[in-house]
């Protein structure tokens, strides 16, 4: 049954504002928004507490679910990175759906970051009341499992993209990697020595541009570009638009032999051929 329907469709929020011992109230004034948050519609108790992620103040907030049939729950302490899970969870134990929670961070957001304690406390009771105004509109969840795909895209195949395919290939993981030029190794390929050892950077790049060729687990696609990507987290679609290369790829050894034939003295990069001839004479590789 969903929470509104337990309490005939009313929201009922509960709100609750940490002191963090001092790290909140020496800068804010506590007090006064929780006052104000009571005030506010479908808010049916407002409290604060020293340390609301204590056990006590768990409790608080359990107890105050059941007493007060509360459907909602807001808390204004830390960030959510650290205590959002255990207020979540503190809510689930007492019988309301963990995603019907809502946290305003009012210590990183706030106390940390100003001095002045009445516009401390004027924008504490902003993110409060953002928080308790958005808590309302939110709806129970459930948490469901779904395969995901965990092979990894790579857009760029510069000396970034090859480091990375290399060493999720090491981690035993599918590697995709795309580069929009012919050829992979990026601006790195262009270098003579790099900063600041002044190393011979085709001897760094070279060896690993070898290697993505020879990993199994590293399928290259140069010469194209990425088009779309849908989808979600762990089962995304992507399409990949190959651009033609005029030579059958698995009988091309690489020779060179044509080149020497070719009307063309210079091979033109994917953006001078987007752009057009002009710019050969500025950008030749
Ligand atoms: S909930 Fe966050 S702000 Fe409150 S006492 Fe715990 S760490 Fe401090
Ligand atoms: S001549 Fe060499 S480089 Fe050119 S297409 Fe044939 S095998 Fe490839």
């Amino acid at each position: 049954m969903a929470q509104e329907e337990k309490n005939n469709g009313e929201v009922r929020i509960g709100f609750f504002i940490c002191h963090c011992g001092v790290n909140i109230s020496s800068t804010v004034n506590v007090a006064e928004v929780r006052d104000y948050i009571a005030t506010l519609p479908n808010v049916v108790i407002s409290q604060d507490y020293k340390f609301m992620c204590s056990d006590p103040g768990q409790d608080m907030i359990k107890n105050a679910i059941k007493t007060h049939k509360l459907n909602r729950v807001v808390v204004a302490a830390c960030s959510p990175l650290m205590h959002e899970l255990t207020f979540r969870n503190a809510c689930e134990k007492a019988g309301l759906n963990r995603y019907l929670f809502q946290m305003a961070n009012i210590r990183e957001h706030v106390s940390w970051v100003h001095d002045d304690r009445v516009k401390a406390t004027t924008k504490a009771k902003a993110h409060a009341r953002a928080a308790v105004s958005r808590v309302a509109y939110q709806t129970p969840l459930e948490i469901t499992k779904s395969k995901i795909n965990p092979d990894t895209l790579i857009i760029g195949g510069g000396i970034a993209g090859i480091q990375a395919a290399l060493e999720i290939a090491d981690s035993g993981n599918n590697v995709i990697l795309v580069e929009k030029e012919p050829s992979i190794g990026g601006k790195m390929a262009l270098f003579d020595k790099t900063f600041p050892t002044l190393d011979c950077s085709a001897c760094i790049l070279t060896p690993k541009m070898v290697s993505v060729g020879h990993r199994e687990n590293i399928k290259l696609y140069s010469w194209a570009e990425v088009v779309s990507v849908s989808g979600y987290l762990g089962n995304f679609k992507v399409k990949i638009k190959k651009h033609a290369r005029y030579v059958d790829t698995d009988k091309c050894t690489g020779c060179g032999q044509c080149w020497s034939h070719c009307p063309a003295t210079k091979f033109p990069t994917r953006r001078q051929i987007i752009i057009g001839k002009d710019t050969l004479v500025n950008e030749k590789r």
